[in-house]
């Protein structure tokens, strides 16, 4: 048995947790935030228990589906008919499917047929090692072609990333294409997932089967340092006070490491400050009528400064439309200094735009969400810039959702990497 200390309560460091204490240590869990959760975690929004930031589940999700019949909430999973669309000169036109994409006026036919098979075949890899060297615009447009890049994507990028979207990689796009494209019930229907309850379900099983096994949580307490003695991690210094471990896990954002280890040595240090995040304030609006029968909106219009809308009561059904408005960027942006009304007043007459008959009146609420570490930005070659999980620290793992790469961030990684983190332990 080994003292372990987990450091975050998102659901890497709760899976990492949960499974440590499984194996049989003696665990720690030290979250700075007031509640378990992290990124996936909920808020009370009038009455209504939701993410903070929306969550969906697709089809390729395993490791949380195992997770959840380990849990005893494998019941607990919904999936429903979901579709997309791409509002371009004043539309919203139907997307993601073969027959919309032949319907859809922007496109010359040849863009639309080089689209289509670049998406199918991007579906079908299995691996995308070959275009490791390339960024998304690079791939996308030896793929599909200019045109569609600077139809389809563009405004997206730059609307994410910023200065930062020529250095996106390409296979980082691409598993994000395969991940959503492959979450379908046929090839004309998409399907995505939702958790009842939302993804505070998770959480909650999570803790709660990981207290039961003895674990300890320390929620309101920030590690401000992780301790080493020869080499070797000793423990951790948390709110005000020392907490000894054999292991330590890091779960927080890279770009925190080296302040909170100041031990490691200065290369790894240049390493995991050399890891660029975009932030994100994420808008989630209860409205009384509903913008449209998708999912989700990309919107590519020179007087609308959002790269989408995602309607999230046609995953979940609640009683009310329920709308979220992500506005990522870096937050060097001066934008990020915006007040939450500012945000609100930019966004409502975004939707208003896209749904002109929604009125002032339609508004119930709004809440604004903030993360500074929101979405890694990886470019081409990320992974051999990346350092290794276990540390030169003997017993300090780190990890956050850049290590999963390719991979987009989600849930189900986070929970996979954060098992394997555990189980690295007794090796
Ligand atoms: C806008 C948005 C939309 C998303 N949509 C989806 C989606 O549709 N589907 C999906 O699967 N995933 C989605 N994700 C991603 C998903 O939420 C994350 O991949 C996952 O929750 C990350 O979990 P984590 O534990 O790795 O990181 P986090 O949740 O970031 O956990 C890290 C934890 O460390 C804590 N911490 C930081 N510093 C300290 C400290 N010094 N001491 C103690 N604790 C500290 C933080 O408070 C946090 O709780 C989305 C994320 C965002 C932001």
């Amino acid at each position: 048995m080994v003292r372990v200390i987990v450091i975050g309560a998102g659901a890497m460091g709760l899976a990492a947790a949960h499974r440590a204490a499984q194996l049989g240590h003696e665990v720690d869990l030290v979250e700075v935030d007031s509640v378990a959760g992290g990124m996936a975690a909920h808020f009370d929004f009038g009455g209504l228990s939701i993410e903070r930031f929306y969550h969906f589940v697709c089809r390729s999700d395993e490791p949380t589906f195992a997770l959840m019949h380990e849990l005893g909430i494998g019941d607990k999973m919904r999936w429903r008919p979901t579709s997309m669309g791409y509002f371009m000169k004043g539309k919203i036109h139907p997307w993601g499917d073969p027959i919309s994409l032949l319907r859809f006026p922007h496109l010359s036919l040849i863009a639309k047929i080089r689209t289509g098979l670049q998406m199918f075949l991007t579906t079908k890899a299995s691996s995308f090692a070959s275009i490791e060297d390339k960024t998304a615009r690079e791939w996308l447009e030896k793929g599909s072609g200019h045109e569609v890049y600077q139809t389809l994507w563009k405004r997206l990028m730059e609307l994410k990333f910023y200065e930062l979207a020529d250095r996106v990689s390409a296979s980082w796009i691409a598993t994000r294409v395969r991940r959503i494209g492959n979450s379908r019930r046929s090839i004309f229907q998409e399907e995505l997932g939702y958790i009842d309850g939302g993804s505070q379900t998770l959480v909650d099983a999570l803790v709660r089967a990981y207290t039961a096994k003895g674990g300890r949580m320390h929620l309101a307490t920030s590690v401000d340092k992780v301790e080493t003695e020869g080499g070797k991690v000793t423990g951790v210094i948390a709110g005000g006070r020392f907490l000894a471990g054999d292991a330590v896990i890091s779960t927080v954002p890279t770009p925190l490491i080296s302040s909170m280890v100041p031990d490691l040595p200065a290369a790894s240090k240049a390493q995991y400050d050399a890891i660029q995040n975009i932030g994100v304030v994420c808008l989630i609006f209860r409205l009384k009528k509903s913008i449209s029968k998708h999912f989700w909106i990309n919107i590519v219009d020179d007087e609308i400064d959002i790269p989408g809308l995602i309607q999230f009561s046609n995953l979940r059904p609640v009683d009310e439309t329920v709308v979220y408005v992500p506005y990522y960027m870096p937050t060097t942006q001066a934008k990020w200094q915006w007040s939450d009304e500012q945000f609100v007043k930019e966004a409502f007459s975004y939707i208003r735009k896209v749904n002109p008959q929604i009125t002032e009146s339609d508004l119930i609420d709004a809440k604004v969400g903030r993360l500074k570490y929101a979405q890694p930005v990886c470019e081409p070659g990320f992974l051999d810039k990346l350092p290794p999980i276990q540390t030169p620290i003997t017993g300090l793992q780190i990890a956050d959702t850049c290590y999963y790469y390719p991979e987009d961030r989600g849930i189900s990684e986070s929970v996979r990497y954060g098992r394997m983190m555990a189980e690295a332990i007794a090796r």
